[in-house]
């Protein structure tokens, strides 16, 4: 199996040094275990947290050891009744080209007719669950809302922004990083109005997006993003902070935002959450998001980068912005 280790902890942004690839020698999988020939793993911000030798909800990654992530593969060898050789199934073994261990760490997914497996790890997995629940649960987003989504073309953000419109928000605005991503965000995922946020102050560009003000706003950035909302937001608004991707290789002490005396001025609401304590909400998000989609109102994108050898580059591009929607690393091709 082709795997890739952490061998030190990157200062600011991580560097190929930060990583190596090896090669470890599998067993014939034991009673009780499978072998999977994974077909994607993803590549997520939150990695960068764990590179980091820091508490937080998740543990971080051991210098040495092979990471972790989800994935999405095909059963090759099994020992068990339940999993079945051909059989998809999604688990935490990523940055591996094959994955092995007990029946348990892996959850078979059904194959939908125009559904490709990877959207097990997008639009029907854990990024797109996050702004379902980060929307409608977090921030409680009622029909009528004026709703601002930063990082709105990315995995997370094209789902908040489309899922806001279809659950009734008066205005659906979103900012990203380039203006070929803002013609997207209007043109396929039925913003409103959208903005890049290099062009101009994000405070400028929001007032100028929400002459009314905003009802919600889906935090995927931070820093002048949160302050520009905090600023926009109307009495009684909600934000729901899901993410600070402009800070997690930033190695300054981050900027509060400067104007927290508005929350409590218009007694707003800011509150931070992790899908993790939220996966009750799947039944109902998968549900939904397959009626969504088999009816042509949901689109998805995937930037999908070529093999176990790219995952480095793919985890760097996907935090330098050169994604569009969820991004993926292909392993296998069926
Ligand atoms: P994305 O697909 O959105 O990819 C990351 C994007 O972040 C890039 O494409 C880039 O887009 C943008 N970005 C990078 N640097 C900056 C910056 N300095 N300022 C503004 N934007 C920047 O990733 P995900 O959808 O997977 O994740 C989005 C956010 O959600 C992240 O903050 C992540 O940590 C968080 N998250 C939280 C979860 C939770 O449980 N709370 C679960 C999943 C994700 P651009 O070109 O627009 O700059």
């Amino acid at each position: 199996s082709t795997q890739i280790q952490l061998v030190a902890r990157p200062q600011g942004w991580p560097v190929d040094g930060d990583f190596r690839m090896t090669t470890v020698e599998l067993a014939e999988p034991g009673p009780g275990q499978v072998r999977v020939v994974n077909e994607y793993i993803s590549v997520d911000p939150y990695m960068r947290g764990r590179m980091n030798d820091v508490k937080s909800y998740v543990p971080p990654f051991a210098l040495g050891e092979t990471m972790t992530g989800g994935a999405v593969g095909r059963v090759v060898a099994s020992t068990v009744d339940a999993l079945k050789v051909g059989d998809v199934v999604v688990h935490q073994l990523g940055w591996r080209d094959v994955a092995q261990g007990d029946a348990a760490q892996f959850r078979v997914v059904p194959e939908v007719a125009g559904v490709p497996v990877s959207a097990n790890l997008g639009v029907l997995g854990m990024t797109a669950l996050t702004a379902y629940v980060g929307l409608l649960e977090v921030a409680q987003m009622v029909p009528g809302d004026t709703v601002f989504v930063s990082g709105a073309a990315g995995a997370v953000g094209s789902m908040v922004g489309q899922i806001a419109r279809l659950k009734g928000a008066a205005r659906v605005i979103g900012s990203a990083g380039s203006d070929a991503k803002v013609a997207l965000l209007t043109g396929r995922y039925g913003f409103d109005t959208a903005f890049n946020y290099k062009s101009g102050p994000v405070t400028d560009q929001l007032a100028a997006a929400a002459p009314d003000g905003i009802d919600v706003y889906f935090d995927n950035v931070g820093g002048d993003h949160l302050e520009a909302a905090i600023a926009t937001l109307n009495d009684g608004g909600r934000a729901a902070l899901c993410g600070a991707i402009a800070q997690y290789n930033s190695t300054d002490a981050p900027v509060g935002p400067r104007n927290m005396a508005n929350i409590v001025g218009r007694g707003l609401m800011l509150k931070g959450f992790i899908v993790g304590t939220y996966l009750q909400h799947y039944p109902a998000f998968a549900a939904e998001m397959a009626g969504w989609l088999a009816a042509g109102e949901v689109v998805f994108d995937e930037t999908v980068v070529d093999g176990i050898e790219h995952a480095v580059d793919a985890f760097g591009s996907l935090m330098r912005g050169a994604n569009t929607g969820k991004m993926l690393v292909q392993i296998a091709r069926p």
